[in-house]
């Protein structure tokens, strides 16, 4: 991984082999940022995404393995109990050209990864809500 800072903005590369959430999140946490949000498209061999079941509360979830395109990769930044807390959804093409989606939870780069990290001065936390079954934005 490498980057450059404009501003309050972030231009990442990812490498071939890192597994994106853990180098993003690890970068979060290095940089200090603690609110912002996430846009990246790139390749990558393996990835999981998932989907919140609303009734049953969970995360059904899909591990990929084959060579996928990033069509678009987007999420946000915050906390949770002091640490950093990525929220990442994506979208990802197939050899087909048919794109699958949901929640990103993980994915390791097989070519490259461009990543934007535009970080914006602030906190939000987040809460665990026993309704939604979600960790969600605390605003109070
Ligand atoms: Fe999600």
């Amino acid at each position: 991984m490498d980057f450059v800072k404009f501003g309050n903005k972030y231009v990442l590369r990812l490498d071939k082999g890192e597994e994106i959430v853990e180098t993003l999140k690890e970068f979060c946490t290095q940089q200090g940022i603690k609110l912002g949000w996430i846009k990246g498209i790139g390749a990558v061999g393996e990835a999981t995404i998932g989907l919140f079941e609303t009734k049953e509360k969970e995360y059904h979830s899909v591990d990929l393995k084959g060579d996928y395109e990033i069509t678009s990769l987007l999420g946000n930044i915050s906390t949770m109990n002091g640490e950093t807390y990525l929220h990442l959804h994506a979208t990802l093409g197939d050899s087909e050209y048919n794109v699958q989606g949901g929640h990103f939870s993980r994915g390791v780069i097989s070519a490259t990864g461009e990543f934007v990290i535009e970080s914006i001065e602030g906190e939000i936390d987040r809460k665990f809500d026993q309704e939604i079954g979600l960790n969600l934005y605390k605003f109070k």
